[in-house]
């Protein structure tokens, strides 16, 4: 059978448009082979396992899971009581694009929402949203999500990290962190993970396989063992525990080994960057937000938007707070954005002579 035709090159809507990156891939090849015990009693989830722990240099407990949704929502399910409250930003992944998963996971918790600039929390907002009630008839802060990177395509700086982890020790709050792009944040940070997450007082962190060259795969750490108890329950009655766990774990090996997932962030930082330098040569357009990862925010003229769309190009205008939405990730190349750039320019050209 030939294979469904695909439009050729890259999108820019989302970093999980981009197929497996090869060492993931070739790792899943390997371990295509023989029988192996199942439900991750396997020598390739031994090796993942053994492998984020290297990455956080600390003993964390690990779980993979199939996609962000549920790592986000098993998680944070785990962390508080249905009577509780989870503070998050107004943008947040977990309660923007989620399905109230999180609520529905943690049989009802309510997410708070808080404002911050630049997609990101503040200890003043925390501080505020805990002390304005206390009493019985509201739902009890238990637990603070911070995503890191934003969903504004920034990264919280080291002290910044350890500035919420300090306000949620004031009140008694567990930090939670929905680590989608965490990749894309080390890269453009240029720290050790351990620096943004256990030792700035990060109690649980989602880590995202799929955006950084994986098929399928999120993996859910505890940096608290104590934290993780009774976790593979929730796992298994959430249909989140693979029978095959190989065919996930192997693919993070591949990804892992190596810092492969670096250099993968760092390539779809490196692209995001130039595109967002080009994009300042295309007349009429406005970049906003102040990058640092692997997507350009920019308020394009409505025809320039029309034109791009046109001539096969995807990318969203929905997401964040306004503008069109370029996400790059570890297959974009410097032609694609030499591609892209080159219509823009093209079109504003032929705009300025109708
Ligand atoms: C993509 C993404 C997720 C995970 O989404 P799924 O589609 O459920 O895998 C979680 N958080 C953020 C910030 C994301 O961008």
């Amino acid at each position: 059978m030939n294979a469904p035709a695909v439009t050729p090159g890259y999108q820019f809507a989302s970093d999980n448009t981009a197929g497996v990156c090869p060492e993931a891939w070739a790792a899943l090849e390997r371990a295509n082979v023989g029988s192996v015990a199942s439900y991750g009693d396997d020598p390739w989830t031994a090796r993942a396992s053994a492998l984020v722990r290297e990455m956080f240099e600390c003993d964390a407990e690990v779980f993979f899971v199939f996609n962000g949704t549920a790592s986000n929502s098993l998680a944070l399910a785990s962390l508080c009581q249905s009577y509780h409250a989870i503070l998050c930003h107004e943008l947040a992944h977990v309660e923007t694009d989620e399905c109230g998963a999180p609520e529905f996971f943690s049989n009802g918790t309510k997410l708070l929402l808080l404002p911050g600039a630049d997609g990101k929390l503040v200890p003043q907002g925390i501080d505020d949203a805990v002390l304005r009630r206390r009493d019985i008839h509201y739902p009890k802060p238990r637990v603070v999500s911070i995503t890191q990177a934003t969903e504004l395509s920034t990264a919280y700086a080291v002290d910044e990290v350890e500035a919420v982890a300090e306000a949620c020790r004031r009140h008694g709050l567990r930090l939670h962190m929905d680590g989608a792009r965490f990749a894309n944040a080390v890269a453009a940070l240029g720290v050790p993970p351990k620096r943004i997450t256990w030792e700035a007082g990060v109690d649980v962190l989602c880590l995202g396989g799929t955006k950084n060259g994986l098929g399928i795969g999120e993996a859910v750490v505890f940096f608290r063992r104590e934290q993780a108890e009774e976790f593979a329950y929730r796992c298994k009655q959430s249909g989140q525990l693979a029978s095959k766990m190989r065919a996930i774990t192997a693919g993070w090996t591949g990804l892992l080994d190596g810092g492969i997932w670096l250099e993968n962030a760092r390539r779809a930082n490196d692209r995001a960057a130039q595109l967002e330098a080009g994009l300042r040569h295309v007349p009429g357009v406005e970049l906003l937000g102040r990058r640092q990862a692997n997507a350009v925010f920019a308020r394009l003229p409505t025809d320039l938007t029309a034109g791009l769309r046109d001539r096969g190009w995807r990318f969203y205008d929905f997401i964040g707070s306004g503008g069109c939405r370029f996400m790059c990730s570890w297959a974009t190349t410097e032609a694609d954005v030499h591609a892209i750039l080159d219509d823009a320019l093209k079109l504003q050209d032929e705009q300025r002579f109708r």
